[in-house]
């Protein structure tokens, strides 16, 4: 771990050596792109899930978790945030604990939205920048396995990071190109993680009142 942050420089410095300082305006505009999809993730989809299946204000939704999203920003885990995520969905958006319960723990698992849009992101950029064509078909390879194994990511600090080498592999990506993405890599587990516990929080809003229909 002490080595880690040498490692990461003396591949980047060799990646900028490979590629130029444009790699760099490159990078912005990657973190960028992830963050908006991010956002537009989280302000469309899920509000509207929470609208239209969940029967909740949005604007109830999302001032009900801000503590909870407040606490996956800083911690990027949503393991870590499971607590706060329980106590906010039962005390502020009246999900009965039997529900909670179960969707909490389970979404903070397997629920990775945030990380599949971080993962394919990623895996496009760093194709891009090493000049790597990637057909549609295997666009739609790499989307199905992306939200396939974002189900096993950890809800931990990096752990998408961990799973998405092992798309790259399979899908020929170098995985040199991620220690270009790493000096933002914490910015990006940040704000997905934030996302993943959005998308598990929503996902228990909806359960309630499909229970209550049931
Ligand atoms: N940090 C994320 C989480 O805990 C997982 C990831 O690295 O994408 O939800």
């Amino acid at each position: 771990m002490k080595l880690a942050p040498i490692g990461v420089f003396a591949l980047l410095a060799s990646t900028i050596g490979k590629f130029g300082f444009d790699v760099l305006v490159s990078l912005l505009k990657y973190g960028v792109l992830v963050i908006i999809a991010l956002m537009i993730h989280a302000a469309v989809i899920i509000s509207f899930a929470v609208k239209m299946i969940g029967k909740l204000s949005p604007v109830k939704f999302w001032s009900a978790i801000r503590p909870a999203m407040l606490v996956a920003f800083s911690t990027s885990s949503s393991n870590a945030t499971l607590p706060v995520t329980m106590e906010s969905v039962e005390k502020e958006l009246k999900v009965p604990r039997v529900i909670s319960s179960f969707v909490l723990p389970l979404g903070a698992t397997i629920n990775m939205d945030g990380t599949a849009i971080y993962q394919c992101i990623s895996i496009f950029f760093i194709a891009q920048v090493y000049g790597i064509e990637i057909s549609v078909a295997k666009m739609v390879i790499i989307v199905l396995s992306v939200v396939l194994a974002s189900i096993g990511a950890a809800g931990a600090p990096m752990a998408g990071v961990l799973i998405m080498v092992m798309i790259m592999q399979s899908s020929g990506v170098p995985t040199e190109g991620i220690a270009m993405i790493m000096g933002v890599e914490r910015l990006m587990d940040m704000t997905r993680t934030t996302v993943n516990i959005i998308g598990d929080a929503s996902a228990a809003v909806v359960m309630t009142q499909l229970e209550k229909n049931a």
